[in-house]
């Protein structure tokens, strides 16, 4: 397996009418690889593939397409330490990270051929006919079916995970959608290398070609056909709001106008309960510099805000978690574009009048953190000190007391997680804020940190917008799925002419809800 910078469409590939070059990440130099720049011509033959393909696949029985599935990460096993060294030249992201991404980009994958083997996914419910009712009732019986061919943008912080074979990917496919990658422009040779490990597992279960196309571009316009092309059912996004924001635009403006499941922006509050902080500010901090320096700070769920009430024991918290984060290496950010968005977004926040900067330092090409301290009246008063810094930056609360932590947490918008630290003597209070962090954020913690996040049943790694554009969803865990999904009802259907998944007999042996009772075996 090597890398051309063709455009993977199907089985075929083609090359570009015109190119582009990915930047290493640590110098900003252009790599020698050129990469096709897909057009509209290319949008059209992926989505023509995709579309043939779509039925095929979406009545595979749900065991078969695990089997596909499965062969995916063994696949990406054998590109061995290529993909790692594509990787960390396109991304500058260490070897041992990296090599944890492969791993939870494998997991994700296997944990949902677990889900589509056990068939739960597919919520069948049936109400048997009642004829002696008045009216009778008909036989009534309902199933998920996937929404065909789905659109999927990839992440810069994420080039495995949330990339050519990453969550939405791996979501999709196992619904039973084709995918369109539109190929991220920051990591090209990763994106190919993936996808040739893809086109192996289609190939070898005799799946039609169209079930997955990869167009590499660096071009909005890319996108813009891809999720603007009437075949296209559905969007993943993980990006920035501004991609996301342009993208949910475009689908809404379509004749016909599609779903689109934008992962974009959060700031992730962390309140510090007054017995937790109190007993444990020393620990607090270490932990919350280690969380706020992962990967750079490059990460959705990055500890932006603290949020405490005013005193001695937050004034040692942000006096030792600053010491830490001298401490910490600084790191490569993963373009020069990326590292420039970020001091200007901390250039910002130092012209702050309510912001005071308690650390910060900049070594030329990295990012070694900053971190700024303000009060509850004056983030109240300045929607600047409420923005994203996609970076290791994180702004300080001091409150006055409860009253006013309320006050801040209701005036943000959506999260991907909200967070509290506590302990037993803080649990009234605590009471009172967890139903404001609910409603506010995808995920609530309590005595943890937000980066990590678990995949798994029962993740929610989404949220109200703007952390998402639709708050009813996940980007992570088994319930991913049902985004490319909708319920079809079939009434009075006779039993030869259901689909498999309905039929009385059960062949595919699926779990079923029969007039409100789980079906026996
Ligand atoms: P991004 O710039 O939104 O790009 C994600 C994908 O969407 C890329 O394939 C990009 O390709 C495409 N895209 C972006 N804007 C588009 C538009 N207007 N129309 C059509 N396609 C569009 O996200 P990113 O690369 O992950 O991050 C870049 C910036 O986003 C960073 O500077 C960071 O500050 C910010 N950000 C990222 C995250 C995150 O979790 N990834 C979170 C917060 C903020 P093309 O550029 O080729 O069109």
């Amino acid at each position: 397996v090597g890398i051309n910078g063709a455009i993977l469409m199907g089985a075929s590939e083609r090359p570009g009418a015109a190119s582009f070059q990915a930047v290493e990440a640590a110098t900003g130099a252009p790599m020698p690889q050129l990469y096709a720049e897909a057009l509209a011509d290319d949008v059209d033959a992926a989505c023509a593939l995709a579309e043939e393909a779509a039925a095929g696949f979406g009545a595979l029985p749900p065991p078969e397409r695990a089997a596909f599935l499965d062969t995916i990460p063994d696949q990406i096993g054998d590109l061995g330490d290529l993909l790692i060294a594509t990787a960390m030249a396109e991304t500058g992201l260490p070897r041992a990270r990296l090599e944890g991404e492969r791993g939870r980009t494998v997991g994700q994958l296997r944990m949902f051929c677990d889900e589509l083997r056990r068939g739960r996914y597919l919520d069948v419910t049936i109400e048997p006919a009642l004829p002696e009712h008045t009216p009778p009732r008909p036989d009534l019986r309902r199933m998920a079916v996937p929404l065909g061919p789905v659109a999927v943008f990839g992440a810069s912080n994420f080039p495995l995970a949330f990339s050519a074979a990453g969550g939405d990917t791996a979501a999709a496919l196992a619904a039973g959608c084709p995918v369109i990658v539109k190929g991220h422009p920051a990591h090209p040779g990763t994106g190919e290398l993936v996808t040739r490990a893809i086109r192996v597992a289609v190939e070898r279960h005799g799946l039609h070609e169209g079930v997955f196309s990869y167009l590499p571009g660096s071009r909005h316009e890319l996108g813009a056909a891809l999720v603007a092309d009437r075949r296209i059912r559905a969007v993943g996004f993980t990006g920035s709001r501004a991609g996301g924001l342009a993208l949910v635009e475009i689908a809404s403006a379509r004749a016909e106008p599609n779903p689109v499941f934008a992962e974009m922006s959060s700031i992730n509050p962390v309140v510090l309960m007054p017995g937790a902080l109190g007993r444990g500010w020393g620990q607090l901090a270490r932990g919350f510099a280690a969380s706020l320096m992962l990967g750079a700070g490059q990460f959705c769920t990055n500890p932006g805000l603290v949020i405490a009430i005013e005193g001695e024991a937050l004034d040692a918290f942000v006096q030792e978690a600053a010491s830490a984060l001298s401490m910490a290496a600084p790191q490569v950010m993963l373009s020069p574009a990326i590292r420039q968005a970020y001091e200007a977004a901390v250039a910002a926040l130092d012209a702050c009048a309510g912001a005071l900067r308690v650390y910060g330092s900049a070594p030329a090409g990295a990012c070694g953190g900053s971190l700024f301290r303000t009060t509850a009246s004056a983030f109240l008063a300045d929607e600047a000190l409420a923005k994203e810094v996609f970076g290791a930056c994180s702004l300080v609360i001091g409150c006055s007391g409860m009253a006013e932590i309320a006050r801040v947490l209701e005036r943000l918008e959506g999260q991907l997680t909200a967070t509290l630290h506590l302990e037993s003597a803080d649990e009234a209070d605590a009471a009172a804020l967890l139903p404001i962090l609910a409603s506010l954020a995808g995920r609530v913690l309590v005595n943890g940190w937000p980066t990590g996040v678990e995949v798994s049943a029962a993740m929610v790694h989404g949220g109200p917008f703007p952390a998402t554009s639709d708050g009813r969803s996940t980007s992570v865990g088994t319930l991913a799925m049902q985004r490319f999904l909708r319920a079809v009802c079939y009434q009075g259907v006779p039993d030869a002419l259901l689909p498999a998944a309905l039929k009385r007999a059960n062949p595919w042996r699926l779990p079923r809800l029969v007039a409100g009772n789980p079906e026996p075996s």
